[in-house]
C-alpha cells in the first residue's frame, strides 16, 4: 500500500471519529423504546457481507460499486483478484508505473507502440491481445472484439440469455484476461513476440480444470472441449 493511500485513509479516519461524535452529541434519544443495533449499510436493513463490501468499496476508493466482480465460486480465487485489481486501475501496466514514479521510460505499449499502455489497451486493443478475443469469440460464440473499456468487456457475460451461460461466459472472460497478462509478462521477460497460440492454449487448459473440477459442469470431455468450449456445456 502507497504512503498517499495511507495518508488518504487516514484522513478519513480522522473524519469519520469526528462525525461519529457530532452524531452522538446532536441525537435525542427515547427514553419510551428499547435499544436495538440496526443496519444502514443496506436496503433491506439486515446485515450482510455482500452490503459491507459495497460500502467499504465506495468509501475507501471513493468509486462506485459495480457488479461486474461479483464473485464465482468456480472461478479461482487469484483470477477474482486479478480482475477486481483491474477494475480499481492497480495493475503494474507502464501508465500507472510511470504514475507513482516508479519507473522512467516511454508511455508507449511496449509490444506495439500504437498507444499509450493503459490498462484497456493492454487487455483489449494491443495487437497480440485482438487476435485471441477474435479466437475466443469464435470459439465461445460470443463476439467480445468490439469493446472499448474492461468494465464493458466484463459486463457482457450479464447480457447472456441464461444464468449457466453468463457464469462460463464469465470464467470464460476472466481466464482471458489472467492469460493474456501473464503471457504478456512472460515475453517481456524473454524480449519475444506475444505468442497467441501459447496463450489460447493456456486458456483452454486452465478453463478446463476449473470447470471439469469445481464447477457442476463435470461431465464435459476434453475432445469436445478442445472443439468448442462453450458448446460442449451448453448444448
Ligand atoms: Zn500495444
Amino acid at each position: 500500500m502507497d504512503m498517499g493511500l495511507v495518508c488518504s485513509l487516514l484522513a478519513k479516519a480522522h473524519l469519520d471519529i469526528e462525525y461519529l461524535q457530532e452524531m452522538v452529541v446532536l441525537y435525542s434519544f427515547h427514553s419510551s423504546k428499547d435499544d436495538s443495533w440496526s443496519w444502514r449499510g443496506g436496503a433491506s436493513g439486515i446485515f450482510s457481507v455482500q452490503d459491507l463490501r459495497r460500502v467499504m468499496h465506495s468509501k475507501i476508493y471513493d468509486e462506485i460499486y459495480t457488479t461486474p466482480c461479483i464473485w464465482e465460486g468456480w472461478i479461482p480465487i487469484k483470477l477474482h483478484c486479478f480482475v477486481w485489481r483491474l477494475l480499481l486501475n492497480r495493475i503494474p501496466v507502464t501508465v500507472n508505473l510511470l504514475a507513482r514514479g516508479l519507473i522512467s521510460i516511454s508511455r508507449s505499449c511496449s509490444f506495439c507502440s500504437l498507444s499509450d499502455e493503459f490498462s484497456d489497451h493492454v487487455f483489449l486493443d494491443c495487437v497480440g491481445t485482438k487476435q485471441v478475443w477474435r479466437t475466443v469469440s469464435l470459439r465461445c460464440g460470443w463476439d467480445l472484439t468490439a469493446l472499448w473499456s474492461i468494465e464493458q468487456l466484463l459486463e457482457e457475460a450479464s447480457h447472456s440469455s441464461s444464468h449457466s451461460r453468463k457464469r462460463i461466459l464469465k470464467a470464460i472472460i476472466y481466464s482471458s484476461i489472467w492469460s493474456i497478462w501473464k503471457q504478456r509478462n512472460a515475453e517481456t521477460l524473454s524480449g519475444r513476440a506475444f505468442n497467441r497460440e501459447f496463450v489460447l492454449e493456456e486458456i483452454k487448459t486452465n478453463l478446463y480444470g476449473s470447470i471439469k473440477h469445481i464447477s457442476p459442469h463435470k461431465e464435459i470431455i476434453w475432445q469436445h472441449w478442445i472443439v468448442s468450449t462453450l458448446h460442449c456445456i451448453l448444448a
